[in-house]
This record gives structure tokens, sequence and C-alpha cells, in this order.
């Protein structure tokens, strides 16, 4: 796909990074972004560093680059791939953002933070420019609602899978405003450019793998509580025993990270009519005192898990 030789992705957590990462390896120039921290770390205390210093402004970003030449497993092909990703911040750099043929945004899975960001982004879109959101199951539609016709035919949700070098789908979802041309190419990029193997969903609440697998998750939570199991049992029987990955139930939620998997499961639960599956997606007690404690999952270093 000639046109998209030149990406913006926006936010540098678990995903944001990956996917950079990702376009990187097919040899797309990407600009990765994130907010501005509004406290210094120890280490930035130290050294005398300000908020104002351009190091401690990239900061975000640049872990989320850093990550990916420390995970496993390897998020890029070689090491040397990351040159292909700079990093930058959304106040210094939004600007720079019409440079590219293609934004995704995967920032916090929150509604109104998603509506704010899309809303700051058509100040700076051009003709022609792709804009896409990695949700989870949030509403494509609503999230660029206030935003104009024009730029609501560019949008559009591209839903990858964690970790996105691995994980060969993506969920394509379109709105009914869509350009039907920007889906097609998007949707050949996905497959020849990215290697994907591209479905194409409903704008429905978690659209559908999520709908099934975030089902399945919280209703194996619940069951463990109820039966006393540990997460280790979980995994074990549920993993390696069936002839799946051994980040099969606990280990998925933390690479996935507890607290977006609370969100995502919120997201469906406000958005279902019936009960049952209302009940389904409520939250246990338990993942919220873990996400209140900073255990997040992988990226905090400390979920169900240690070490995934
Ligand atoms: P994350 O918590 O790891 O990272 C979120 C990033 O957003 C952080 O770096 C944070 O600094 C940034 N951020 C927070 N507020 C912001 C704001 N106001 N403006 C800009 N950036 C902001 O989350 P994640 O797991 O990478 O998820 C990102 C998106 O991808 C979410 O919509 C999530 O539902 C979706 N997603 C996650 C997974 C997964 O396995 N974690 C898989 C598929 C899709």
């Amino acid at each position: 796909m000639a046109r998209i030789k030149q990406a913006a992705v926006i936010g540098a957590g678990v995903m944001g990074a990956a996917i950079a990462g990702h376009l990187a390896n097919a040899g797309i120039r990407t600009l990765l972004l994130d907010i501005v921290p509004n406290k210094l770390t120890e280490k930035e205390e130290a050294k005398g560093l300000t908020l104002e210093d351009k190091s401690v402004r990239n900061r975000l970003a640049r872990t989320g680059l850093e990550r990916l030449l420390k995970e496993k497993p390897a998020p890029l092909f070689h090491k040397k791939i990351a040159e292909r990703i700079e990093v930058g911040n959304l106040e210094d750099d939004l600007a720079r953002l019409g440079e590219a043929d293609w934004v995704i945004e995967a920032v916090v899975e929150n509604l109104k933070i998603k509506q704010d960001l899309f809303s700051r982004i058509e100040k700076v879109w051009k003709p022609g420019m792709i804009v896409s959101s990695n949700t989870s199951g949030i509403s494509i539609r609503d999230m660029v609602k206030e935003c104009s016709p024009e730029f609501r035919k560019h949008f559009l949700g591209t839903h990858f899978f964690n970790p996105p070098r691995y994980m060969k789908l993506l969920e394509i979802i379109p709105t009914p405003d869509t350009d039907a041309a920007i889906v097609e190419e998007m949707k050949a990029f996905a497959e020849e450019g990215l290697g994907k193997g591209v479905v194409f969903a409903k704008d429905t609440p978690n659209f559908i793998a999520n709908r099934i697998g975030v089902y399945g998750l919280a209703i194996t939570f619940q069951k463990m509580l109820e039966d006393g199991l540990g997460p280790d049992e979980v995994d074990t029987v549920t993993g390696r025993a069936m002839g799946r990955p051994k980040s099969a139930t606990f280990r998925t939620l933390d690479l996935v990270g507890l607290d977006t998997f609370i969100h995502v499961s919120n997201n469906v639960r406000e958005n279902v009519d019936d009960p049952d599956e209302k009940k389904a997606f409520e939250v246990p007690a338990l993942l919220q005192k873990m996400v209140e404690k900073g255990w997040l999952g992988a990226k905090s270093g400390q979920g169900f898990f240690k070490k995934v």
C-alpha cells in the first residue's frame, strides 16, 4: 500500500508502543506521542530536571519505546527498527500529526478522553489523512460525533490484539459515515502491509472478539472466586493442558492490564440491555482492590503474577 508511509500513534502504553513497533516493522516511520507528565520522578529530580525539560515532557513516549527493546516476545523484528520511531508529546508535537498518513489513537479506554483528543486532532487534520481508534469496545461513532462530516469520513475503528506483532486478528469497525474507499484502503494495508487477518465488526459494545473473550475471562474469574481456585491452577487448566498458550486466563489479564480490563468490562455493562450479560460483566471487588494498590499487571510489574 503505497500511500501509508508515515504514521502517528497517540498513547505509548501497552498497545500504543507495540502498535508503533509493528508499524515500524512494516517499514513505516512512526511518531509516538503521549501526554506530558505532571510530576518528576526521583531520578529526574536528582538530575535537577524540571517539568519544562524536553526529556521529561517526552518521558512517557520514550518509556514506551524503551519497552519495545526489552519485552519478550520481542515486539520488533530487529532492535535497529526502533530508529523508525520518533517520540514526542501531545502538547509540543500535536501539529506534527499533519505529517502522518494514518493517525492511530491508543490512549486510556475512556470516551470523554478520546472525544477530547479527536477534537484536538481534527484541528491539525489534513484531507486524506486516515484516523482510527484502537479502542477495545467504546462506540466508534460516539467518539467523533462532534467532529465534521469530512473528518468522520476518514475515521474508523482499527482494533489490534495484544501483542500486535504476533496476534494476526485486526477488527475493522467502520461507522455509517466512514468512506467506503477508506475502509478498503485500510483493509488492504492491514493485510498486505501489516500481515493481518481482517474481520469487519459492527459498532456494538466490545465489537466481536472482546465481547466473547472478556465475557469468558469475567466468567472464569467469578467461578474461580466461588470455587476458591488460585490463578495458577486456573491457568494450568485453561492454558497448556487445553493446547493453548501458557498465558491463558490470568496471565492474559496481566498482559491486558487490570485497569484496562475494568474499563472494558464497565463499557459493556453500561451499554448492553440483557441483565445476564450485565451481571457477567460486573467487576469483582478483588480486581478493583488490586488496581487501587497499583497492581495493574505486567505494565506495573505486579498483577496476578509477578512475571507473566
Ligand atoms: P495503557 O494504560 O497501557 O496506556 C494508555 C496510555 O494513554 C498511557 O501511556 C497514558 O499516559 C495515555 N493517556 C492517558 N490519558 C491520556 C490523555 N488524556 N491523552 C493522551 N494520552 C493519554 O493502555 P493500553 O492497554 O495501551 O490501551 C490503550 C487503548 O487500547 C485502550 O483503548 C484499550 O482499550 C485498547 N486496547 C488494549 C488492549 C490491551 O491488551 N491492553 C488490547 C486491545 C485494545
